[in-house]
């Protein structure tokens, strides 16, 4: 049947002896559940050719990883900055521009908020536990799918449509977040010490959420408030510009 193609931004990691190109098949398994089919763009394309890259496709994820390059947003490199993948921020940046343009439907997690907000002009803390301390641990040591804090959602937002509950407890692996919030962005959730967990852009008639957690992980879980990001990306990307007329949409179809 109809179902719309997402595209996963990939990254490349070395391991076994070889560069390899990929993303955590959670991702692919959780736009699968939700309906909608996995397409890898790993950023060996390159920039120059992101919007035929992207031209097929009717949504896109900007997935997790590692920090985004400050030079991004003008600031100096914290002592404290992970590492940095330089072909990966240049070619996310221009998929999610080429995205925005064709008024794509974007969910960005992680590392993909990040860049989202780096993208409109926002900025971020470069490492949370020395620039901006707080009781929470973000970056848990723990298996992914170990719920470790709490997150309030506003409400009502796209966000806390999506999710379908306004207080979830989420996974968290990240030292990074949302500094200064970039215009245009809404904060839709936080975390209980004030960290951004979640933003979208409104009043516009495209289709932007984002989330620091991983709602991937959750790919065993098909029914929770995780896995309904995807299924709301899902939607969405079927009623996107270019798809034809009559493809199904509802909710229960996407799974049947
Ligand atoms: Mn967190």
């Amino acid at each position: 049947m109809n179902r719309p193609l997402i595209a996963l931004s990939g990254s490349i990691r070395h391991y076994d002896g070889a560069d390899r190109a990929g993303v955590n098949a959670s991702y692919a398994r959780s736009i699968a559940q939700a309906g909608g089919i996995p397409i890898i763009l790993t950023p060996a394309i390159g920039e120059a050719a992101a919007s035929q890259a992207l031209a097929p496709v009717h949504g896109l994820v900007l997935t997790g990883g590692h920090d985004v390059d400050p030079e991004h947003y003008e600031s100096p490199r914290s002592p404290a900055l992970g590492p940095l993948d330089p072909a990966r921020d240049n070619f996310e940046l221009a998929l999610f521009e080429v995205a925005r343009h064709r008024k794509l439907p974007v969910l960005g997690i992680c590392r993909g908020l990040q860049v989202i907000n780096v993208a409109l002009g926002g900025t971020l803390w470069q490492d949370l536990p020395t620039e901006r301390p707080g009781a929470i641990q973000h970056d848990a040591q723990v298996s992914r799918d170990a719920r470790t804090h709490h997150v309030l959602v506003k409400e009502p937002s796209h966000l806390a449509k999506a999710l379908g509950t306004g207080r979830l407890v989420t996974n968290s692996f990240h030292h990074q977040a949302i500094r200064d919030l970039a215009p245009g962005l809404h904060v839709t959730a936080w975390a209980e010490d004030g960290v951004i967990e979640g933003v979208e852009e409104t009043g516009t008639d495209g289709w932007l959420l984002a989330v620091q957690w991983h709602p991937e992980e959750f790919h065993q879980e098909p029914g929770s408030a995780d896995q309904r990001l995807f299924h709301a990306l899902v939607v969405a990307a079927s009623a996107s510009p270019g798809r034809r007329a009559g493809l199904e949409t509802t909710p229960g179809r996407l799974h049947g």
